[in-house]
């Protein structure tokens, strides 16, 4: 029997603690957390606010009192971890107590980056990202008194509360301080159909606009001042630029610490025997072949599930880090799959609009860099996994059932054999 414990318990320290009960019911499972609520899904708040789920939904894996029961933990609420020390395995708590482990997990996520700025804590500004953010803002929008938002950060966490804005008849703009929006997944081509897409929904966009500070206005409005001196006026802002990985705490530590804790495809930090799984984790990147953090949900379990097994002494392997992200919103969507910032100026570019879809490909003779797609969520899964197959292995194109499934959702032949494959006849 030995003493395992899992720090953060979002979707991947509950996919850890599920995946190591599935080997092992005797181990110990302590399990630390800064809040007191069950592990939820971070991607649901926007649903919950727009009023598409209940507050329940938020909670994918049930209750927290019947997972404990179910997995056996003991769940130690409002109980944030403030230290390692590696060497011993041991935890360090905010009362200077310390406890000792045969292994550890970190899942600790990441947090909503609010930018230290004069205004930023001025009742009306608000970020997206826990239970709490949701409930916050969704009484805000039901008490009717928010006419006009601005929203600062154009990019996946911006859209969705754009989203849940515009469905409250929110009169709604928002900023960026990129060229673009998405502008570490889209190409500028792809930005600008994305651009002009939401500005017929009637959402304002501004780009290469700099957050400098948000004043009150005597009426009581906000007024979110840029760096080049354009003023935005609007009764509630939503800061919504990035995250932050919780990662702090083990900062002088001795892990290997990038933006998240580095770990190889077991999930395994520097330290043998401690772990690092889902937004804090930063796994080896298929395609770039360095250490990167990819947020997002899939990962988040995935990751986990793989931490949980090797926790529990059965071998298994992370191996699909790639960058992919899929944003779908008012009735539209964009999937963003492989990395936008290596495609170079001498690589092929495959382009292609009908009135279903927007591609935009790029491809060096040997490997696919990167797609942009809009109007094809569906198919997300489908061209995720070919990317990964192509970066695996470079000379082998899209097998016979993947182009036949690509030709029936309407993807064109030349699509599909730029991309590798064959075209059937
Ligand atoms: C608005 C929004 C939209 C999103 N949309 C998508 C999407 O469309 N697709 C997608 O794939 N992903 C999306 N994501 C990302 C996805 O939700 C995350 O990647 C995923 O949920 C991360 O899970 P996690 O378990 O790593 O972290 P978290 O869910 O953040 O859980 C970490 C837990 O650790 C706790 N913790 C932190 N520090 C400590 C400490 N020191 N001690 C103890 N506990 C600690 C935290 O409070 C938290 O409970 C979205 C996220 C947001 C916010």
């Amino acid at each position: 029997m030995s003493k395992i414990a899992i720090v953060g318990f979002g979707g991947a320290g509950y996919c850890a603690a599920r995946e190591i009960r599935q080997h092992d019911r005797i181990s110990s499972i302590d399990v630390y957390s800064d809040t007191n609520v069950g592990p939820y899904n971070p991607m649901l708040t926007t649903y919950y606010v727009k009023g598409a789920i209940p507050y329940e939904a938020l909670f994918p894996f049930g209750n927290l009192d019947e997972i404990e029961k179910e997995l056996d933990l003991n769940f130690h609420a409002d109980c944030p971890v403030t230290g390692l020390i590696p060497e011993k395995k041991e935890l360090c708590f905010a009362d200077g107590s310390k406890r000792s482990f045969d292994q550890i997990l970190f899942s600790t996520g990441a947090s909503a980056i609010m930018p230290p700025i004069p205004g930023i804590d001025l009742p009306g500004v608000i970020k997206m990202r826990t239970v709490q953010d949701a409930v916050h803002l969704k009484k805000i929008l039901a008490e009717g008194t928010v006419k006009t938002a601005l929203v600062i950060g154009a990019s996946w966490v911006g859209i969705k509360v754009i989203e849940d804005l515009v469905e409250n008849g929110v009169t709604s703009t928002l900023v960026d301080g990129a060229k673009w929006m998405f502008y570490v997944a889209a190409f500028e081509e792809t930005a600008l159909r994305v651009q002009k897409d939401l500005e017929a929904k009637g959402v304002k966009v501004s780009c290469g606009q700099m957050l400098s500070q948000i004043q009150q206005e005597a009426d009581g409005r906000l007024t979110a001042v840029m760096q080049n001196g354009c003023r935005f006026t609007a009764d509630l802002v939503a800061v919504c630029i990035g995250m932050r990985m919780n990662v702090g705490f083990l900062k002088d530590s001795g892990l290997k610490i990038g933006r998240g804790i580095q770990v190889d495809c077991h999930m395994c930090s520097n330290y043998e025997g401690i772990y690092a799984a889902g937004d804090c984790a930063e796994a080896v990147d298929i395609q770039a072949g360095m250490h990167r953090n990819i947020a997002i949900w899939y990962n988040a379990r995935t990751q986990g599930q793989v931490a949980g097994a090797n926790m529990a002494g059965a071998l298994m392997e992370f191996d699909a880090n790639v960058l992919v992200n899929l944003a779908h919103y008012l009735d539209y969507d964009f999937i963003s799959i492989g990395d936008v910032a290596v495609c170079r100026p001498e690589d092929r570019v495959y382009e292609y609009e009908d009135d279903r879809y927007y591609i935009r490909a790029v491809r060096s003779d040997t490997e696919i860099k990167c797609i942009n797609m809009i109007g094809s969520a569906e198919s997300n899964g489908l061209f995720k996994s070919t990317f990964i197959k192509s970066i695996k292995n470079p000379n082998v194109g899209v097998d016979v059932k993947t182009a036949c499934c690509m030709r029936n959702r309407g993807f064109p032949d030349e699509f599909i054999d730029f991309l590798g494959g064959i075209t059937i006849d």
